[in-house]
């Protein structure tokens, strides 16, 4: 058997590998690089040796490149999408140059054959474009005048000719029930050229690790915050935007749908990397890093939450996200985790994975 700790080739700043990186610069991740196999044989596994390195653990985050992982355009025009709904989010920046994703102001279901081929193909825009640090900043400070985002959000079977690649470890057995996007794969598609679209400044639920994986189009640009800066962002974030006051769980950032440019970051003295994310790539977020991203174009890309082997679902610290905190229920909460004693043979209840509180409902996770 094929030992994979052999397969993960370091390669910092610096060494062989990212010397052909053009956009590699002081703001970027550490970047490593793995295999299609490594993920097949168990991502989980696969990003657990990463998240032991002191240099992934200072920032919280990493690149891997992924070799292959890339969908070839031609495969990718083929593909019929299947119950795929576009959302569509009004964008609004506020006094302090944020912008806020709002509350979805329609969704396309496509429906007849005709419309469930993708629009065009995702022609890979930008690939070989290099960004100084300065504009990599700017990508977070100038969000243009564009009012709405687009983008398709759903379960890997949305393209049913792709092949998931991506596994949440012991998340699974962890979760009473499969949540797509948490538990089991989704994909992001940003389906307009030329338009970006956004993902708000937040951590997973339940400080979940999570991976994201380019496979195909524009580059995704990441900005993650250094875990050491943690407590200081909250602090300004709470100073800055007033209804984060009423919101008591433990992630009140998710809360503000909002992307902070670089500009505020800056002033406030909190430290944080930026990374350009190109097809056949991937990023990986240890637990409780914030992160926010940008699109720069249509592109398509499969995520996933994932817990380590040996992990536990969140401790009676975390403060779970619902309507007595929060006056919100969007996000997940111990409801949905299998409770201790439950076993293959059945709970207390007789049923498989009992929930422990909440009743059967639709877990579907509001992404953004
Ligand atoms: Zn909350």
């Amino acid at each position: 058997m094929r030992t994979r700790a052999s397969a993960i080739a370091v390669d910092q700043s610096g060494s062989k590998n990212a010397e052909n990186r053009k956009d590699q610069s002081s703001l970027g991740f550490p970047t490593f690089s793995g295999s299609i196999q490594d993920l097949k044989d168990g991502t989980a596994t696969f990003l657990h040796k990463f998240a032991q390195m002191d240099t992934v653990k200072e920032v919280g985050i990493c690149l891997i490149r992924v070799p292959g992982a890339e969908l070839e355009i031609l495969e990718f025009r083929k593909a019929i999408l299947k119950d795929g709904v576009m959302a569509i989010f009004e964008i609004e920046q506020n006094a302090l140059g944020s912008i806020k994703i709002t509350n979805k102001i329609g969704a396309l279901r496509s429906a007849g054959q005709k419309n469930r081929r993708l629009a065009k193909d995702f022609q890979t825009d930008n690939q070989e474009q290099h960004w100084s640090d300065s504009e990599l900043k700017n990508l977070f400070n100038d969000f243009g005048t564009s009012t709405e985002q687009f983008y398709m959000i759903g379960p890997t079977w949305m393209l049913p000719e792709y092949e998931p690649l991506l596994d949440s470890g012991s998340l699974k057995e962890a979760m009473a029930t499969d949540i797509p996007g948490v538990t089991s794969g989704y994909l992001y598609i940003s389906p307009v050229p030329d338009k970006r679209t956004y993902t708000r400044l937040h951590k997973e639920d339940c400080d979940f690790a999570s991976v994201n994986l380019v496979l195909a189009g524009a580059p995704k640009v990441w900005l993650s915050i250094e875990p050491a800066h943690n407590t200081r962002l909250k602090l300004q974030l709470r100073r800055h935007f007033p209804e984060l006051r009423n919101k008591k769980c433990s992630n009140t950032v998710s809360h503000l749908n909002s992307v902070i440019p670089t500009g505020l970051l800056d002033k406030w003295k909190i430290n944080y990397r930026i990374q350009v994310c190109r097809p056949g790539e991937l990023v990986f977020t240890m637990p409780g890093t914030y992160h926010q991203i940008v699109n720069l174009g249509r592109n398509v890309a499969e995520s996933i939450n994932l817990m380590f082997p040996g992990m536990n679902p969140p401790s009676i610290h975390y403060l779970y996200c619902n309507e007595k905190r929060c006056n919100t229920a969007e996000a997940i909460d111990g409801s949905y985790f299998v409770r201790e004693g439950d076993t293959e043979q059945g709970s207390l209840h007789g049923t498989k994975r009992q929930i422990v509180e909440g009743e059967d409902r639709n877990p579907k996770k509001h992404k953004r």
